[in-house]
């Protein structure tokens, strides 16, 4: 009789016998063969770096590359420090002789032009937990709003409670500049979100082991709280920083009628001062020295400017105009544009001051009367022309847009 060549039990004495080429498994084997394989698949991924380690530098940029335009600085700089972080993890707990210390990041440019998108993208290819929270929402013990160590609440519920996997994860940060200092002088009445959040921000930035509230919110006595080790967790802050270009300005000029003045002004950009941004910059803006200092890596993001969105409309791997011809694909319907209608998106994004964020609002208005149409009629392709999106965008509500 035929008999599981595992366990030795013959067909009676099983639920089920599979059979193979030259043998046999009962169920209870074949269950607990799929529990060893996935135990062993979960410890060779738990021993970081793992596949990641293949990932150079450059191919971590190649990969941004494929859903973000432009920001070549900002790409190289977030490779690097991401493959760095990985590094980093590797180094066992045996005190070596060079500890490589980690470098917090801050990006600092103007809303929509691909920060979050970014992070986004990186968490994509990561194999440690990742999260993005907003620094808005903090404020300082004693006030209305969520704790800080409540940042790392999330990174805990994405690595399902388990610290080990938190303690080597990644968190973005956004909206970094809200919580700097207003105005200069630090002794007026305390502000909320400010100095104090700041100091509090130091702790987790700096490495430390913190409470962390699991669900969440404002810490209460009863609450069971998480320790959480964070010397190896990994921030990159992101933050609009409105007003900055004018303390770079200010900072460039004194440098060029002071001593030791920069000879070569005229080469300065100044439609794109934050190319330039020090972290001088960003103590006039209102960050603490020992903020700045934790993060130790600035990179800033360019405006976008007319070609980029019109890149932006076309190339990267998910944009829009691919998502359209995707979606009326699935009717079974060829979806084409006039090259002049990308411009006219372009110029009307630029125009209601929208930036990429204005790309989606301004195509759903020229789309939507097609996608509603179409899939109940019989074609089998479409063309979106200039002369009809003009005739639909003069036609449309546009205060909407400006909400946008
Ligand atoms: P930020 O975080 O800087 O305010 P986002 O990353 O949220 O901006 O950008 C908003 C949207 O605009 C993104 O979801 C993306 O569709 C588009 N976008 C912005 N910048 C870029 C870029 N450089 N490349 C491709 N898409 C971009």
């Amino acid at each position: 009789m035929d008999k599981c060549s595992f366990c030795g039990r013959n067909r009676k004495e099983v639920t089920m016998l599979l059979t193979g080429v030259s043998g046999h498994i009962c169920d209870e084997c074949a269950e607990q063969a799929h529990k060893i394989v996935k135990e062993e698949l979960k410890l060779s991924t738990d021993s970081v770096p793992g596949e990641f380690n293949l990932l150079k530098p450059i191919q971590i940029k190649q990969f941004l590359d494929q859903y973000v335009i432009g920001q070549e600085e900002a790409k190289k700089v977030l490779s690097v420090a991401v493959y760095n972080h990985y590094k980093r993890l590797t180094q066992t707990e045996v005190h070596e002789e060079v500890e490589i210390e980690k470098s917090n990041i801050l990006m600092v440019g103007p809303t929509g032009t691909g920060k979050t998108l970014l992070a986004r993208t990186i968490a994509k290819l990561l194999h440690v937990p990742f999260t993005i929270v907003d620094a808005t929402v903090l404020t300082e013990a004693g006030y209305v709003g969520e704790d800080i160590e409540s940042l790392l609440t999330r990174l805990l519920q994405v690595a399902d409670y388990d610290v080990k996997q938190a303690e080597r994860g990644i968190v973005f940060i956004d909206e970094i500049d809200k919580i700097a200092r207003k105005g200069d002088n630090p002794s007026i009445t305390r502000d909320v979100s400010g100095e104090g959040v700041q100091q509090g921000l130091l702790k987790l930035l700096e490495g430390s082991i913190v409470n962390v509230p699991p669900q969440g919110g404002r810490k209460h006595p009863e609450q069971k709280m998480i320790s959480v080790n964070t010397k190896n967790i990994l921030f990159v802050c992101g933050g609009a920083f409105e007003g900055i270009d004018r303390k770079i300005g200010q900072r460039l000029n004194t440098a060029l009628v002071g001593y030791g003045a920069i000879k070569n002004n005229e080469n300065l950009d100044r439609d794109n001062l934050l190319q330039y941004i020090a972290p001088m910059d960003l103590k006039a803006f209102g960050l603490i020295p020992e903020i700045i200092g934790r993060l130790p890596v600035l990179t800033h993001l360019d405006p976008l400017d007319r070609e980029t969105l019109r890149d932006i409309l076309t190339e990267p791997k998910n944009a829009l105009i691919k998502q359209y011809k995707k979606l009326f694909d699935l009717d079974g319907i060829k979806l084409s544009f006039e090259k002049e209608v990308y411009d006219f998106v372009v110029d009307k994004a630029i125009e209601f001051k929208l930036g990429a964020r204005g790309l989606r609002s301004i195509c759903e208005i020229i789309m939507n009367e097609a996608m509603f149409e179409l899939p109940s009629e019989n074609k089998k392709a479409h063309k979106v022309t200039l002369k009809f999106v003009q005739e639909k965008f003069s036609h449309a509500n546009l205060k909407k847009l400006k909400a946008a």
